[in-house]
């Protein structure tokens, strides 16, 4: 039976990937939650986790109250994630929190010794030749739990020692694709959360709209896969069929596809190498009738040019672009800016911040911080 950890739990990949652990019979040692402390309660209790941590230090003592009696350990903070990524005893860790807070955890279960199934993008963004390096020198896995990233990860096995040409990292457009700068002037958080294909959490369907969480997967696939900027082909397919493809050196492209169910990468990255049943439908091509791929519109949706501008320069740019957009979706979501705003902050931080080499997880978190402050800025004389 393999033991797992869940960083994220009651979030939109922690509670699928709880149903995977539950048809799997994994045992599930620890669950970490950002803020809501009834549902982590309750998993914590029907789980018979070991520990449990609540991210927001303001809710430990709910926590505390409700799994009082239980044996189970409560944890808070940055410090309460990072005992849980350096618990003994488990196989995985899947990181699936929601931005920069995932880094340091990461790289926690990493150091010792845990393989990580990854859906934190964010670690990899801000963090990641610290992080592939760290990883290598342990010899310590990561399993990708992003579709696209899942989808190149399927296409590569089998391939040990094949070169990879070319990544077609696919995207679905999200729900604003062919529209111009100046129909998305308007656009409301409501518009900007329905997303066509994939059901999400707030923050990464906002990224979908903006096209940033095709940029965050563009370096995500750079440091996974060990790829250069120029090695990875950004195609726009609205049906999210084929979840992405890599190219070889004969000419030969192989792609994963399925219906867009994030169960399957779920369970692929923690049941890895092994392939069983998985509550999804069945994909049905003849249904679909046709797949489409058209190329990204990069002027008007310009986080996706910040983002690969950032990898082309390197150093701790990326960390800082990254940043910035958290703080900037952040404000969007609270109403306090529109939705152009989001990318117009995003490229003048990219423009502006200064950067250098990362050389440890200190200078991935200054730039982090930098960013938000300045990002805050922006949002700040916007509001002015
Ligand atoms: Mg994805």
């Amino acid at each position: 039976m393999q033991t797992i950890s869940i960083l994220g739990s009651t979030g939109s990949i922690g509670t699928q990937a709880l149903q995977v652990a539950k048809k799997h019979n994994m045992k599930v040692k620890a669950v970490a939650a950002a803020s809501n402390v009834g549902q982590l309660a309750e998993q914590a209790l029907e789980l018979g986790v070991s520990c449990a941590c609540i991210f927001n230090e303001d809710k430990k003592a709910e926590l505390d109250e409700r799994l009082s009696g239980s044996g189970i350990k409560t944890l808070t903070g940055m410090e309460g994630l990072k005992e849980i990524a350096s618990l003994d005893g488990v196989d995985k860790m899947l990181n699936s929190v929601v931005g920069m807070v995932g880094f340091e955890p990461t790289l926690t279960a990493i150091r010792h010794g845990t393989p990580v199934a990854l859906a934190n993008k964010e670690t990899l963004v801000a963090g990641g030749d610290l992080v592939m390096r760290e990883a290598a020198e342990r010899n310590v896995p990561i399993y990708p739990v992003d579709s696209e990233h899942s989808a190149i990860f399927q296409a590569l096995q089998g391939n040990k020692g094949n070169k990879i040409r070319k990544i077609i990292l696919t995207a679905s457009g999200g729900p604003f694709f062919g529209k111009t700068r100046a129909e998305l002037e308007g656009v409301t958080v409501e518009q900007a959360l329905h997303h066509p294909n994939w059901s999400m959490g707030r923050k990464i369907t906002t990224d979908s709209a903006t096209l940033m969480n095709k940029g965050l997967e563009f370096i995500e696939a750079m440091h996974l896969f060990g790829v250069n900027a120029d090695q990875i082909e950004i195609v726009v397919h609205r049906q999210s069929v084929v979840h992405s493809a890599v190219e070889f050196e004969d000419n030969s492209v192989i792609a994963q596809m399925g219906v867009p169910d994030m169960k399957i990468p779920i369970q692929y990255a923690l049941l890895y190498p092994h392939r069983t049943e998985c509550e999804v439908g069945r994909l049905s091509l003849t249904e679909i009738g046709s797949l489409t791929f058209e190329k990204p519109d990069y002027d008007t949706f310009d986080c996706l040019s910040s983002c690969i501008k950032a990898i082309r320069t390197g150093g701790t740019l990326p960390a800082s672009v990254n940043g910035a957009n958290e703080a900037a979706v952040g404000a969007f979501l609270d109403g306090r800016i529109g939705f152009l705003d989001i990318g117009r902050i995003v490229k003048t931080v990219c423009e502006t911040a200064e950067h250098h080499e990362v050389k440890n997880e200190a200078d991935v978190l200054e730039a982090d911080r930098k960013a938000r402050a300045q990002a805050e800025k922006l949002i700040r004389e916007i509001n002015a």
